[in-house]
């Protein structure tokens, strides 16, 4: 048996999947926000639990929602104090006596999709989670890859191009909360997409009370309506985003690229952004299929328990 925890910033989701990858157990409990004991106390009555239901001894992979320091080996997830500078894989192993898995959760995601999933066939596979953050992850033929700092696929943190300012020259430069300015996080998460269109609200009419700040779901029905500001806003991201996976594309040259998050179902990402990202590779590229995940929701804890899987 596969177990598979997905920690957040509000809730530790278990799931069990057998040999055939069918998830035969799944519950979501709070999760410990400030005590790692507790934290430590729930995932080993879990894995106690199920051992005893499914009479095995599972696998066990986890998803945490930070990065690990490489030379300590600690988890740096600034979101969750109770995991935070914890060697978390170190303290569980010593628990239950047995190898554990920990994965970054954008990872998990990816990893998850390569397995009967939007990447399934994919030799050099993407994923990028458009959600309160633009988070991502790379796999090559199944396989996460990790990086000498455990921080490859940090896509959400490269600066976007000097040439979207000169485009848009009305772009403002943000300050990210890594400390880094203008990452592609801060204008193309749901949280920057709001804070685009805010901007281009107040660029376009003047103003922007309180209402009329919409978010990303809003703002999408805005421009299906052809508002203006939201028509503005979403070119603009297409085109920040567009810029992005272009300059992915031509380090990587990935067969996929999958998308998740709350974003995800945004259409433009799969009818329009094909063509836009035309304008930053070589002519005779090929772009890639890019494709809504599968396993949405679930694809945290699926990718998890599959940390373990062969
Ligand atoms: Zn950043």
């Amino acid at each position: 048996m596969y177990y598979g925890f997905d920690i957040g910033g509000t809730k530790i989701e278990f799931s069990v999947y057998n040999t055939a990858l069918e998830c035969v157990f799944n519950e979501r409990i709070p999760v410990p926000a400030e005590d790692y004991e507790e934290l430590l106390d729930a995932l080993d009555k879990f894995i106690f639990e199920a051992d005893k239901q499914f009479e095995c001894k599972g696998l066990v992979g986890i998803g945490y929602p930070g990065v690990m320091d490489s030379e300590t080996n600690t988890l740096v997830c600034s979101n969750l104090p109770s995991l935070h500078g914890q060697n978390l894989q170190n303290d569980l192993e010593k628990r239950i006596g047995r190898d554990v898995k920990v994965q970054n959760d954008a990872n998990c995601f990816a990893l998850s999709e390569c397995f009967r999933g939007a990447a399934e066939n994919a030799d050099v596979a993407i994923a990028v989670t458009l959600g309160t953050g633009v988070g991502g992850a790379i796999c090559i033929n199944k396989t996460i890859l990790s990086g000498h700092n455990f921080g490859a696929g940090e896509f959400g943190h490269m600066a976007i191009p000097g040439t979207m300012l000169q485009r848009h020259p009305e772009l403002p430069v943000t300050h990210c909360g890594c400390g880094g300015h203008s990452c592609l996080e801060t204008y193309c998460s749901g949280t920057g997409l709001a804070a685009l269109y805010k901007f281009y609200k107040l660029h376009i009419d003047g103003s922007c009370s309180e209402e009329q700040a919409l978010k990303g779901p809003d703002i999408i029905a805005a421009y299906n309506a052809n508002e203006a500001v939201a028509v503005k806003t979403i070119s603009v991201f297409l085109d920040i985003l567009a810029s992005a996976l272009g300059n992915l594309m031509m380090i990587l040259d990935p067969d996929v690229i999958v998308f998740g998050g709350g974003l995800a179902r945004f259409d433009a990402l799969y009818t329009k952004l094909p063509e836009q990202i035309k304008a930053y590779v070589f002519s005779n590229m090929k772009i890639p299929a890019l494709k809504q995940a599968e396993f949405g929701g679930e694809g945290g804890v699926r990718g998890a328990a599959l940390l373990n899987y062969k």
